[in-house]
């Protein structure tokens, strides 16, 4: 065996490597052609100057139509850091994003935009909330980048409905975010298909720490979200996280009610005063009471399959903040 100085120097540069800390970079990619070639090996450059033992970069190739797969694999043979995951198809940036996790293997996972609007600068400061304690670090926009009236309207009509309804504050966050090693399984075993990452995070609870950054503009390229697929994404963002509207039947089966009561009670009043047209008032009140009927039935059939979709979520009831509580979680568990 050899003993040199040197060997026990590399021997010694290992031990202390093992305590640093291993990073993970989830990068989701959709035609970024353009983009790719100056961003990842940008990523990949700050990742290097980092304190950690190593890092790896997950780049998940969402079923892209122009050469962002062929680019990639060119990059790897220069970056042996970077793996690649590459969809069949395209399925969209949150399971892009749910594959990254699934497969990093890192003890932090950083996710960030391939397209160079999320500043990879921002790293050390991430790395160093975590170090400090986050479980969390989330990059929020400080200001929003150049969008046009529509865009912003719809922006503030979503966070405020998003808000109000769930009690959930994400306005301003981006899916720009540093997760420990913890919430990244937490958030790997919770059941659900379809999924909003940056909610679900917020909404998991775990000591979270912000930064604000200025959303550069784009590298090159167009944002790859049609107005549709933002209106899917905030009507699931909303549908996984409350399920308020469905009490909407129930709140109008209380107004119908109303109207029956006093509709009906003035074509009572004329039936009874001789005013009305013969049959007027049995039909009219057959029909409100009907409508009444039919819409405390839905509101009914509303609570209950809000029950079942409670259910079929599955989502753990709490999540514990275990340097906070007193109970050895490996040994009281009976
Ligand atoms: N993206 C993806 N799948 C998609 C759409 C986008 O993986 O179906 C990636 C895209 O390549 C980029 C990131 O998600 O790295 C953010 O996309 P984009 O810039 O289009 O969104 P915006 O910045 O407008 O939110
Ligand atoms: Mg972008």
């Amino acid at each position: 065996m050899n003993s040199s100085p040197d060997n026990i120097m590399t021997h010694n540069i290992n031990i202390s490597d093992a305590k640093k800390p291993f990073l993970s970079v989830v990068v989701p990619l959709y035609n970024e052609e353009e983009t790719i070639t100056d961003t990842l090996p940008a990523i990949h450059k700050q990742c290097s100057a980092l304190d950690v033992s190593d890092f790896e970069i997950v780049a998940i190739d969402d079923g892209s139509s122009d050469a962002t797969l062929d680019i990639l694999h060119n990059l790897c043979k220069y970056h042996n850091q970077i793996r690649i995951i590459a969809f069949n198809r395209n399925f969209g940036k949150e399971a892009a994003i749910h594959a990254g996790l699934v497969y990093a293997k890192g003890d932090a996972v950083i996710v960030m935009d391939g397209d160079g609007q999320h500043p990879e600068q921002l790293l050390p400061k991430m790395i160093k909330h975590w170090e400090e304690g986050a479980k969390v670090v989330v990059a929020c926009k400080a200001v929003r980048g150049q969008e046009s009236i529509i865009s912003k309207f719809s922006a503030f009509a979503f966070y405020w409905l998003f808000k109000n309804l769930t009690k959930l504050d994400i306005e301003n966050i981006s899916d720009f975010m540093l997760l420990d090693r913890v919430v990244v399984d937490h958030y790997c075993q919770l059941p659900e298909r379809r999924r909003f990452f940056r909610g679900m995070i917020i909404w998991m609870g775990f000591t979270t720490a912000k930064i604000y950054f200025e959303v550069p503009p784009r590298v090159s390229g167009n944002s790859s979200w049609s107005k549709v697929a933002l209106f899917k994404l905030g009507s699931t963002a909303i549908s996984s996280f409350t399920s308020s509207p469905l009490h909407l039947i129930s709140i109008l089966a209380v107004v119908y009610f109303a109207c029956t009561l006093i509709f009906g009670g003035i074509a009572l009043f004329d039936k009874l005063s001789g005013r009305a047209v013969t049959g007027f008032t049995t039909v009219i009140i057959l029909i409100l009471m009907t409508g009444t009927f039919i819409m405390f039935g839905l509101g009914q059939l509303g609570l209950y399959i809000e029950r079942m979709y409670e259910e079929l979520k599955n989502r753990p009831p709490y999540f514990i903040n275990t340097s906070k509580s007193t109970i050895d979680f490996n040994q009281d568990l009976k």
